[in-house]
């Protein structure tokens, strides 16, 4: 009798003990993502630089500071330090309202590439147009001509990524593609072509290749998107993700010799 009372005792201060460490636990997760601390830690000058925090809407204003704002949210990503922005209720019920999205992302549609995720932002931050190997279509060049002249986003970025399949599936060239595939192959062929001819690394070359391609058809895609371009009233740029650490890099060959703009290109990484 005296044993048994021992064990109920002994489970009974187990259950309490785990129901309080699963308590504290989730208590600890809630604090770190939850909408309330996190419109708090904003007020803080030191914890917005120190989580590259870049002001919403000076990155709507100025595709400059949206990319900067793109680099803070994929450096928080890649270092497991993502605060998932602009996800709570009250924010999403304004939003029903209307939108005003700081870059539009031409990307893959594969599934490790999602664009909210590695670039931590939230609802109504980014415009997303995502086909296999971001090979562009009519549909496409609609989506980011819709972004620019309806909701004034000025930043584009063609997001390309390691160990694409579509672009994998350009190079080996096959001879008769089922269905639609012939028409991926297609649009990636010349990049694909172009890598072959370089040393190393040819896959990463046609990845990198393919994504100034693409930013070079968007820049000259009449009529819309070339006279925003030439006006340097739209900046249509180009980037890799790396899908074995997270980080995206952007890629200088489409930062140079870009038309004049009106815009600042300070770095303003911490406002
Ligand atoms: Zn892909």
């Amino acid at each position: 009798m005296r044993i048994n009372n021992l064990l109920f005792l002994a489970y009974a201060f187990f259950f309490v003990t785990m129901q309080q460490a699963c308590a504290q636990r989730k208590s600890a997760a809630q604090k770190s993502i939850g909408p309330t601390t996190l419109s708090q830690n904003m007020k803080s000058a030191k914890w917005r630089e120190q989580n590259h925090i870049v002001n919403r809407d000076s990155a709507y204003l100025n595709p400059y500071y949206g990319i900067q704002k793109l680099k803070g949210g994929n450096m928080r990503f890649e270092m497991s330090h993502s605060i998932h922005p602009r996800q709570d209720p009250a924010l999403i019920k304004s939003l029903s309202e209307g939108q005003a999205p700081f870059a539009t992302i031409v990307g893959c549609s594969d599934s490790r590439v999602s664009s909210e995720i590695l670039f931590d932002q939230g609802f109504g931050d980014l415009f997303v147009a995502r086909t296999a190997g971001q090979v562009m279509a009519e549909a496409t060049f609609a989506t980011i001509e819709y972004a620019y002249l309806n909701l004034g986003t000025k930043l584009v970025v063609v997001l390309g990524h390691s160990g694409c399949g579509a672009v994998s599936a350009a190079m080996k060239r096959p001879e008769s593609p089922p269905g639609h595939i012939v028409t991926l192959i297609n649009s990636i062929k010349p990049a694909a072509l172009a890598a072959e001819q370089m040393g190393q690394n040819k896959a990463e070359h046609a990845v990198r290749l393919n994504v100034i391609n693409q930013v070079k058809e968007l820049r000259q895609l009449e009529s819309v998107l070339s006279r925003a371009h030439e006006k340097g009233e739209i900046l249509i740029v180009g980037a890799v993700y790396d899908l074995s650490n997270g980080k995206v890099v952007f890629l200088e060959e489409t930062m140079q010799n870009l038309p004049p703009t009106r815009y600042a290109k300070t770095d303003i990484t911490g406002l």
